[in-house]
Protein backbone atom coordinates (compact mmCIF):
# COMPACT_ATOMS: atom_id res chain seq x y z
CA UNK A 1 0.00 0.00 0.00
CA UNK A 2 2.41 2.38 1.44
CA UNK A 3 5.10 1.38 -1.88
CA UNK A 4 1.78 2.95 -4.41
CA UNK A 5 1.81 5.90 -2.83
CA UNK A 6 5.67 6.25 -2.73
CA UNK A 7 6.33 5.13 -6.42
CA UNK A 8 3.23 6.86 -8.07
CA UNK A 9 3.44 10.21 -9.26
CA UNK A 10 0.55 11.62 -7.04
CA UNK A 11 -0.57 14.73 -9.51
CA UNK A 12 -2.82 17.33 -9.13
CA UNK A 13 -6.64 16.84 -10.83
CA UNK A 14 -7.86 20.29 -9.75
CA UNK A 15 -9.90 22.45 -11.94
CA UNK A 16 -6.53 24.75 -12.04
CA UNK A 17 -4.93 22.15 -13.93
CA UNK A 18 -6.28 23.05 -17.24
CA UNK A 19 -5.31 26.57 -17.18
CA UNK A 20 -1.94 26.27 -16.42
CA UNK A 21 0.03 27.75 -13.31
CA UNK A 22 -0.16 31.29 -13.06
CA UNK A 23 3.76 31.89 -11.67
CA UNK A 24 5.17 29.70 -9.18
CA UNK A 25 3.15 28.41 -6.28
CA UNK A 26 4.70 29.25 -3.03
CA UNK A 27 4.14 27.82 0.32
CA UNK A 28 2.55 29.50 3.30
CA UNK A 29 4.29 28.96 6.38
CA UNK A 30 2.15 30.98 8.99
CA UNK A 31 -0.25 28.07 7.59
CA UNK A 32 2.16 25.06 7.07
CA UNK A 33 3.45 22.69 9.58
CA UNK A 34 5.03 19.66 10.70
CA UNK A 35 4.02 18.10 13.43
CA UNK A 36 3.64 15.19 15.84
CA UNK A 37 0.71 13.64 14.84
CA UNK A 38 -0.75 10.43 16.83
CA UNK A 39 1.83 7.71 16.61
CA UNK A 40 3.44 9.53 13.77
CA UNK A 41 4.02 13.19 11.96
CA UNK A 42 1.79 15.02 10.08
CA UNK A 43 3.28 17.59 7.45
CA UNK A 44 0.57 19.95 6.28
CA UNK A 45 1.33 22.68 3.46
CA UNK A 46 -0.64 25.23 2.51
CA UNK A 47 -0.04 26.22 -1.21
CA UNK A 48 -0.83 29.40 -3.16
CA UNK A 49 -1.97 26.83 -5.95
CA UNK A 50 -2.39 23.30 -6.59
CA UNK A 51 1.01 21.97 -8.05
CA UNK A 52 1.66 18.27 -9.18
CA UNK A 53 4.25 16.75 -6.68
CA UNK A 54 5.14 13.23 -5.26
CA UNK A 55 6.47 11.79 -2.43
CA UNK A 56 9.39 8.88 -1.90
CA UNK A 57 11.87 7.84 1.00
CA UNK A 58 15.63 7.46 0.71
CA UNK A 59 17.67 6.09 3.86
CA UNK A 60 21.42 7.14 4.98
CA UNK A 61 20.30 8.79 6.23
CA UNK A 62 16.15 8.14 6.30
CA UNK A 63 14.57 11.00 4.72
CA UNK A 64 11.21 11.71 3.23
CA UNK A 65 11.26 13.75 -0.53
CA UNK A 66 8.72 15.55 -1.78
CA UNK A 67 9.17 16.80 -5.13
CA UNK A 68 6.91 19.36 -6.44
CA UNK A 69 6.26 21.19 -9.63
CA UNK A 70 7.22 23.42 -8.94
CA UNK A 71 7.26 25.66 -6.03
CA UNK A 72 9.25 28.82 -5.11
CA UNK A 73 10.77 28.28 -1.93
CA UNK A 74 12.65 31.52 -1.75
CA UNK A 75 12.93 32.87 1.87
CA UNK A 76 11.77 29.35 3.45
CA UNK A 77 13.48 28.10 6.30
CA UNK A 78 13.77 24.77 7.92
CA UNK A 79 12.21 26.51 11.12
CA UNK A 80 8.92 27.95 9.61
CA UNK A 81 7.62 24.83 9.00
CA UNK A 82 9.36 22.36 11.84
CA UNK A 83 7.49 21.97 15.06
CA UNK A 84 8.45 18.39 15.81
CA UNK A 85 11.87 16.74 16.97
CA UNK A 86 11.32 13.59 14.72
CA UNK A 87 12.52 15.56 11.99
CA UNK A 88 15.63 16.75 12.52
CA UNK A 89 16.48 18.46 9.17
CA UNK A 90 14.23 20.03 6.57
CA UNK A 91 16.22 21.43 2.82
CA UNK A 92 14.43 22.89 0.17
CA UNK A 93 16.06 22.85 -3.43
CA UNK A 94 15.27 23.05 -6.90
CA UNK A 95 17.55 19.79 -8.38
CA UNK A 96 16.34 20.43 -11.37
CA UNK A 97 14.57 23.07 -13.46
CA UNK A 98 10.40 23.07 -13.31
CA UNK A 99 11.24 20.94 -10.30
CA UNK A 100 11.33 21.53 -6.45
CA UNK A 101 12.43 19.06 -3.77
CA UNK A 102 11.64 19.72 0.21
CA UNK A 103 13.56 16.89 1.63
CA UNK A 104 12.90 15.91 5.41
CA UNK A 105 15.68 13.72 7.68
CA UNK A 106 13.88 11.42 9.97
CA UNK A 107 14.68 10.69 13.29
CA UNK A 108 13.31 7.39 12.77
CA UNK A 109 11.75 5.30 10.67
CA UNK A 110 8.45 6.54 9.67
CA UNK A 111 6.54 5.93 6.07
CA UNK A 112 3.52 7.80 3.98
CA UNK A 113 0.56 6.05 5.40
CA UNK A 114 -1.83 9.09 3.68
CA UNK A 115 -1.01 11.43 1.09
CA UNK A 116 -4.01 13.74 -0.35
CA UNK A 117 -3.86 17.14 -2.43
CA UNK A 118 -6.77 19.06 -1.84
CA UNK A 119 -7.62 22.19 -3.92
CA UNK A 120 -10.24 24.89 -2.17
CA UNK A 121 -12.23 26.04 -5.36
CA UNK A 122 -13.22 29.44 -4.03
CA UNK A 123 -9.69 30.38 -3.27
CA UNK A 124 -7.59 28.62 -5.67
CA UNK A 125 -5.13 27.44 -2.90
CA UNK A 126 -4.18 23.98 -2.28
CA UNK A 127 -3.68 21.93 0.65
CA UNK A 128 -0.99 18.78 0.97
CA UNK A 129 -1.61 16.93 3.68
CA UNK A 130 0.77 14.06 4.35
CA UNK A 131 0.83 11.19 7.61
CA UNK A 132 3.92 9.92 8.50
CA UNK A 133 3.60 6.79 10.82
CA UNK A 134 6.26 4.41 12.31
CA UNK A 135 7.53 1.25 10.87
CA UNK A 136 9.97 -1.49 11.14
CA UNK A 137 13.57 -0.17 9.96
CA UNK A 138 13.47 -3.34 8.15
CA UNK A 139 10.48 -2.11 6.33
CA UNK A 140 11.36 1.41 6.04
CA UNK A 141 14.33 -0.12 3.88
CA UNK A 142 12.11 -2.39 1.63
CA UNK A 143 9.88 0.77 0.97
CA UNK A 144 12.68 3.29 -0.11
CA UNK A 145 14.11 4.23 -3.23
CA UNK A 146 13.41 7.17 -5.61
CA UNK A 147 11.36 6.50 -8.36
CA UNK A 148 12.08 6.20 -11.91
CA UNK A 149 10.89 9.42 -14.36
CA UNK A 150 8.03 8.84 -14.81
CA UNK A 151 7.19 5.99 -13.23
CA UNK A 152 5.48 3.56 -15.69
CA UNK A 153 5.55 0.09 -14.95
CA UNK A 154 5.51 -2.34 -17.76
CA UNK A 155 3.22 -4.77 -17.33
CA UNK A 156 4.66 -6.96 -19.55
CA UNK A 157 7.55 -7.16 -17.13
CA UNK A 158 5.88 -9.08 -14.43
CA UNK A 159 4.82 -12.57 -15.76
CA UNK A 160 1.80 -14.47 -13.61
CA UNK A 161 2.78 -15.99 -10.89
CA UNK A 162 1.73 -20.10 -10.97
CA UNK A 163 -1.78 -20.95 -9.89
CA UNK A 164 -1.26 -23.80 -7.99
CA UNK A 165 -2.97 -22.51 -4.58
CA UNK A 166 -6.81 -20.81 -4.86
CA UNK A 167 -7.95 -18.60 -7.39
CA UNK A 168 -6.90 -15.38 -6.65
CA UNK A 169 -9.47 -12.50 -6.90
CA UNK A 170 -8.28 -8.98 -7.67
CA UNK A 171 -10.32 -6.09 -5.57
CA UNK A 172 -10.20 -3.15 -7.26
CA UNK A 173 -11.13 -0.04 -4.92
CA UNK A 174 -11.71 2.68 -7.29
CA UNK A 175 -10.14 5.96 -6.76
CA UNK A 176 -7.80 7.19 -4.51
CA UNK A 177 -5.58 9.60 -3.30
CA UNK A 178 -6.01 12.95 -5.11
CA UNK A 179 -8.65 11.02 -6.99
CA UNK A 180 -11.59 10.79 -4.57
CA UNK A 181 -14.49 9.81 -7.36
CA UNK A 182 -17.77 10.76 -6.70
CA UNK A 183 -18.57 13.39 -3.35
CA UNK A 184 -21.70 13.75 -1.76
CA UNK A 185 -21.67 15.75 1.32
CA UNK A 186 -19.11 14.34 3.50
CA UNK A 187 -19.11 10.91 1.71
CA UNK A 188 -16.37 9.99 -0.34
CA UNK A 189 -16.52 7.16 -3.06
CA UNK A 190 -12.90 6.21 -2.68
CA UNK A 191 -12.94 5.65 1.01
CA UNK A 192 -16.25 4.04 0.80
CA UNK A 193 -15.05 1.54 -1.89
CA UNK A 194 -11.86 1.51 0.01
CA UNK A 195 -14.01 0.13 2.71
CA UNK A 196 -15.92 -2.50 0.84
CA UNK A 197 -12.85 -3.61 -0.85
CA UNK A 198 -11.48 -4.23 2.64
CA UNK A 199 -14.64 -6.49 3.73
CA UNK A 200 -14.88 -8.06 0.34
CA UNK A 201 -11.78 -9.00 0.64
CA UNK A 202 -11.73 -10.60 4.16
CA UNK A 203 -15.04 -12.38 3.57
CA UNK A 204 -13.42 -14.04 0.13
CA UNK A 205 -10.23 -14.78 2.69
CA UNK A 206 -12.46 -16.87 4.93
CA UNK A 207 -14.13 -18.77 2.20
CA UNK A 208 -10.81 -20.54 1.74
CA UNK A 209 -11.50 -21.41 -1.57
CA UNK A 210 -10.64 -18.13 -2.76
CA UNK A 211 -8.14 -16.09 -2.66
CA UNK A 212 -8.35 -11.93 -2.42
CA UNK A 213 -5.71 -9.58 -3.74
CA UNK A 214 -6.71 -5.49 -3.18
CA UNK A 215 -4.97 -3.21 -5.77
CA UNK A 216 -4.79 -0.43 -3.08
CA UNK A 217 -5.18 -0.69 0.88
CA UNK A 218 -5.08 2.95 1.75
CA UNK A 219 -5.85 6.19 -0.11
CA UNK A 220 -3.55 6.97 -2.38
CA UNK A 221 -3.91 7.40 -6.16
CA UNK A 222 -3.21 4.28 -8.12
CA UNK A 223 -2.93 4.10 -11.73
CA UNK A 224 -4.92 1.78 -14.06
CA UNK A 225 -2.47 0.48 -15.30
CA UNK A 226 -0.60 0.34 -12.04
CA UNK A 227 -3.51 -1.38 -11.01
CA UNK A 228 -3.41 -4.17 -13.32
CA UNK A 229 0.28 -4.70 -13.05
CA UNK A 230 -0.84 -5.08 -9.10
CA UNK A 231 -3.52 -7.55 -10.16
CA UNK A 232 -1.23 -9.38 -12.26
CA UNK A 233 1.83 -9.73 -10.50
CA UNK A 234 -0.47 -11.91 -7.78
CA UNK A 235 -1.52 -13.82 -10.32
CA UNK A 236 -5.16 -12.20 -10.56
CA UNK A 237 -7.64 -14.80 -12.34
CA UNK A 238 -10.36 -12.15 -12.22
CA UNK A 239 -10.81 -8.16 -10.92
CA UNK A 240 -13.57 -6.75 -9.73
CA UNK A 241 -13.67 -2.99 -9.49
CA UNK A 242 -15.90 -1.50 -7.06
CA UNK A 243 -17.25 1.90 -7.52
CA UNK A 244 -20.16 3.99 -6.44
CA UNK A 245 -20.86 7.32 -8.27
CA UNK A 246 -22.96 10.14 -8.58
CA UNK A 247 -25.64 11.40 -11.17
CA UNK A 248 -27.31 14.09 -11.82
CA UNK A 249 -30.69 12.36 -11.23
CA UNK A 250 -31.25 11.55 -7.52
CA UNK A 251 -33.63 8.27 -7.92
CA UNK A 252 -31.22 5.78 -10.14
CA UNK A 253 -29.87 2.98 -7.69
CA UNK A 254 -29.07 -0.16 -7.10
CA UNK A 255 -25.79 -2.50 -8.71
CA UNK A 256 -24.70 -2.51 -12.16
CA UNK A 257 -21.92 -4.71 -13.38
CA UNK A 258 -20.28 -3.17 -16.35
CA UNK A 259 -18.26 -5.66 -19.22
CA UNK A 260 -16.29 -4.72 -21.86
CA UNK A 261 -17.48 -3.96 -25.42
CA UNK A 262 -15.59 -1.99 -27.50
CA UNK A 263 -18.42 -1.55 -29.92
CA UNK A 264 -21.36 -1.59 -28.58
CA UNK A 265 -21.49 1.71 -26.17
CA UNK A 266 -24.09 2.47 -24.42
CA UNK A 267 -24.90 6.36 -22.83
CA UNK A 268 -24.29 5.29 -19.80
CA UNK A 269 -21.31 3.36 -20.19
CA UNK A 270 -19.75 6.66 -22.01
CA UNK A 271 -20.20 8.29 -19.04
CA UNK A 272 -18.80 6.39 -16.78
CA UNK A 273 -15.48 6.04 -18.99
CA UNK A 274 -15.56 10.25 -18.73
CA UNK A 275 -15.70 10.45 -15.32
CA UNK A 276 -12.87 7.22 -14.35
CA UNK A 277 -10.85 8.12 -16.94
CA UNK A 278 -10.43 11.77 -15.94
CA UNK A 279 -8.28 10.60 -13.31
CA UNK A 280 -5.45 9.31 -15.18
CA UNK A 281 -5.74 11.99 -18.11
CA UNK A 282 -5.61 14.56 -15.44
CA UNK A 283 -2.64 13.22 -13.77
CA UNK A 284 -0.59 13.61 -16.58
CA UNK A 285 0.02 9.56 -17.58
CA UNK A 286 -0.11 9.39 -21.49
CA UNK A 287 -2.71 6.22 -21.87
CA UNK A 288 -2.37 6.73 -25.36
CA UNK A 289 0.81 4.26 -25.90
CA UNK A 290 -0.98 2.33 -23.30
CA UNK A 291 -4.20 1.81 -25.50
CA UNK A 292 -1.83 0.60 -28.63
CA UNK A 293 0.12 -1.89 -26.62
CA UNK A 294 -2.83 -3.61 -24.80
CA UNK A 295 -4.70 -3.43 -28.00
CA UNK A 296 -1.85 -5.21 -29.60
CA UNK A 297 -0.01 -7.21 -27.35
CA UNK A 298 -3.38 -8.54 -25.04
CA UNK A 299 -6.34 -7.45 -26.29
CA UNK A 300 -6.95 -9.69 -29.51
CA UNK A 301 -5.33 -12.63 -28.07
CA UNK A 302 -6.92 -12.14 -24.63
CA UNK A 303 -10.10 -11.16 -25.10
CA UNK A 304 -11.36 -13.98 -27.13
CA UNK A 305 -10.62 -15.85 -23.79
CA UNK A 306 -11.68 -13.72 -21.19
CA UNK A 307 -14.79 -12.13 -22.69
CA UNK A 308 -17.26 -14.96 -21.63
CA UNK A 309 -16.06 -15.59 -18.83
CA UNK A 310 -16.38 -11.81 -17.79
CA UNK A 311 -19.90 -11.89 -18.72
CA UNK A 312 -20.30 -15.13 -17.05
CA UNK A 313 -18.68 -12.77 -13.76
CA UNK A 314 -20.96 -10.11 -14.52
CA UNK A 315 -24.08 -12.53 -14.29
CA UNK A 316 -23.55 -14.50 -11.27
CA UNK A 317 -22.29 -11.03 -9.23
CA UNK A 318 -25.88 -9.42 -10.42
CA UNK A 319 -27.15 -13.11 -9.13
CA UNK A 320 -25.50 -12.87 -6.04
CA UNK A 321 -26.91 -9.57 -4.84
CA UNK A 322 -30.15 -10.69 -5.15
CA UNK A 323 -29.89 -13.47 -3.79
CA UNK A 324 -28.64 -11.35 -0.41
CA UNK A 325 -31.98 -8.58 -1.10
CA UNK A 326 -28.49 -6.21 -2.21
CA UNK A 327 -30.46 -3.50 -4.10
CA UNK A 328 -30.17 -4.16 -7.95
CA UNK A 329 -30.48 -1.27 -10.74
CA UNK A 330 -33.33 -1.80 -13.06
CA UNK A 331 -30.89 -2.53 -16.07
CA UNK A 332 -28.13 -4.41 -14.28
CA UNK A 333 -25.57 -5.54 -17.46
CA UNK A 334 -24.37 -2.46 -19.38
CA UNK A 335 -21.16 -2.73 -21.42
CA UNK A 336 -18.60 0.01 -22.78
CA UNK A 337 -15.56 0.60 -23.91
CA UNK A 338 -13.65 1.33 -20.30
CA UNK A 339 -9.97 1.21 -19.57
CA UNK A 340 -9.80 -0.49 -16.52
CA UNK A 341 -11.72 -3.46 -18.49
CA UNK A 342 -9.50 -2.51 -21.19
CA UNK A 343 -6.18 -3.10 -19.25
CA UNK A 344 -7.58 -6.45 -18.01
CA UNK A 345 -6.12 -10.08 -19.81
CA UNK A 346 -8.03 -11.55 -17.28
CA UNK A 347 -11.97 -11.66 -16.94
CA UNK A 348 -12.59 -8.40 -15.40
CA UNK A 349 -15.66 -6.20 -14.80
CA UNK A 350 -16.50 -2.80 -13.51
CA UNK A 351 -19.11 -3.17 -10.34
CA UNK A 352 -21.09 0.17 -9.67
CA UNK A 353 -22.50 -0.83 -6.27
CA UNK A 354 -24.60 1.98 -6.21
CA UNK A 355 -25.02 5.96 -6.25
CA UNK A 356 -23.74 7.92 -3.98
CA UNK A 357 -26.41 10.56 -5.77
CA UNK A 358 -29.03 8.63 -4.60
CA UNK A 359 -30.03 8.81 -0.90
CA UNK A 360 -30.97 5.09 0.10
CA UNK A 361 -27.86 4.25 -1.46
CA UNK A 362 -26.05 6.28 0.43
CA UNK A 363 -27.15 4.96 3.40
CA UNK A 364 -27.03 1.89 2.61
CA UNK A 365 -23.33 2.17 1.70
CA UNK A 366 -22.27 3.94 4.27
CA UNK A 367 -22.33 1.51 7.14
CA UNK A 368 -20.73 -1.95 7.42
CA UNK A 369 -24.24 -3.31 8.09
CA UNK A 370 -25.48 -1.70 4.99
CA UNK A 371 -22.37 -3.37 2.98
CA UNK A 372 -22.92 -6.67 4.32
CA UNK A 373 -25.20 -7.78 2.08
CA UNK A 374 -23.21 -6.67 -0.72
CA UNK A 375 -20.26 -8.31 0.07
CA UNK A 376 -22.00 -11.72 1.46
CA UNK A 377 -23.68 -11.69 -2.66
CA UNK A 378 -20.34 -11.00 -4.12
CA UNK A 379 -18.25 -13.72 -2.03
CA UNK A 380 -21.18 -16.19 -2.98
CA UNK A 381 -21.62 -14.81 -6.86
CA UNK A 382 -17.34 -15.02 -6.84
CA UNK A 383 -17.29 -18.64 -5.32
CA UNK A 384 -20.06 -19.58 -8.01
CA UNK A 385 -17.95 -18.20 -10.95
CA UNK A 386 -14.88 -19.65 -9.90
CA UNK A 387 -16.60 -23.13 -9.40
CA UNK A 388 -18.24 -22.54 -12.80
CA UNK A 389 -15.30 -22.10 -14.97
CA UNK A 390 -13.58 -24.60 -13.03
CA UNK A 391 -16.15 -27.27 -14.53
CA UNK A 392 -16.02 -25.33 -17.89
CA UNK A 393 -12.25 -25.40 -18.11
CA UNK A 394 -12.17 -29.50 -17.22
CA UNK A 395 -14.71 -30.04 -20.15
CA UNK A 396 -12.77 -28.05 -22.36
CA UNK A 397 -9.82 -30.40 -21.41
CA UNK A 398 -11.69 -33.37 -21.88
ZN1 LIG B 1 -16.03 5.55 -9.56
Amino acid sequence: MIRAALALWLLLAGPLAAQGFAGLARIDPAASGIADAGEGVSVDLALSQPVPYRLFTLIDPMRLVIEFREVDFTGLIAADLLRTGRITDLTFATPRPGWSRLEATLADSLAVTQAGLAVDEGTGTARLTLQLNPVAPDRFAALAGAPDDPVRPDPTLSAPVPRDGPLVIAIDPGHGGVDPGALRGDVVEADLMLRLSIELAEAINRSGTLRAVLTREADVFVSLEDRMTIARAAGAGALISLHADALDDTVTRGASAYTLNAEGVDRAAQRMAERHERGDLLTGLDLTGQDDRVASVLMGMARADTAPASARLADAVIDGLRSTNAAVNSRPRREGRLAVLNAADFPSILLEVGFLSNATDRTTLSTADGRAPIVAGLTTALQDWAATEAALAGLKRQ
